[in-house]
């Protein structure tokens, strides 16, 4: 992913028009069953790599709203297949493609994040 919108989220909805990957949608618009805060498609965030802070972090008014979840690469698959199954994401399925899953449709992700600070999801900070 990416990054991940946590229930401690107010709901502005300030960082939706920030993410250059328009990766972000409202409660309103969430594909989760009973989505209630604003929510992050894992298969379309980038991470802002190209920016020295992530643009939905930099918009966001509420400290720990925000936080690192796993890299959205093959070696992840299962583990977004299976927070896919249990409600936590809903990735996207192409009638042709399949599901975009990290293995069929991988992400950027900073490096110098650590798996360990991302098992965590600990809060973005910088
Ligand atoms: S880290 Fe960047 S690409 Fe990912 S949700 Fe935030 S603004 Fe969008
Ligand atoms: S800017 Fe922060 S508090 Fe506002 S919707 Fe986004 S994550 Fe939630």
């Amino acid at each position: 992913m990416a990054v991940m919108i946590t229930d401690e989220c107010i709901n502005c909805d300030t960082c939706i028009e920030e993410c250059p990957a328009t990766a972000i949608v409202s409660a309103d618009d969430s594909p989760l069953e009973e989505g209630e805060y604003t929510y992050v498609k894992p298969e379309k965030c980038i991470e802002c790599v190209d920016g020295s802070v992530p643009k939905c972090f930099d918009a966001c008014p509420t400290p720990g709203a925000i936080v690192w979840d796993l890299p959205y690469t093959a070696e992840y698959d299962d583990y977004y297949l299976e927070g896919n199954e249990e409600g936590i994401y809903k990735i996207r399925v192409h009638k042709k493609k399949g599901i975009f899953s990290p293995a069929n449709q991988p992400k950027p992700f900073r490096e110098a994040i650590s798996i360990e600070e991302r098992m965590e999801h600990k809060a973005l900070e910088f």
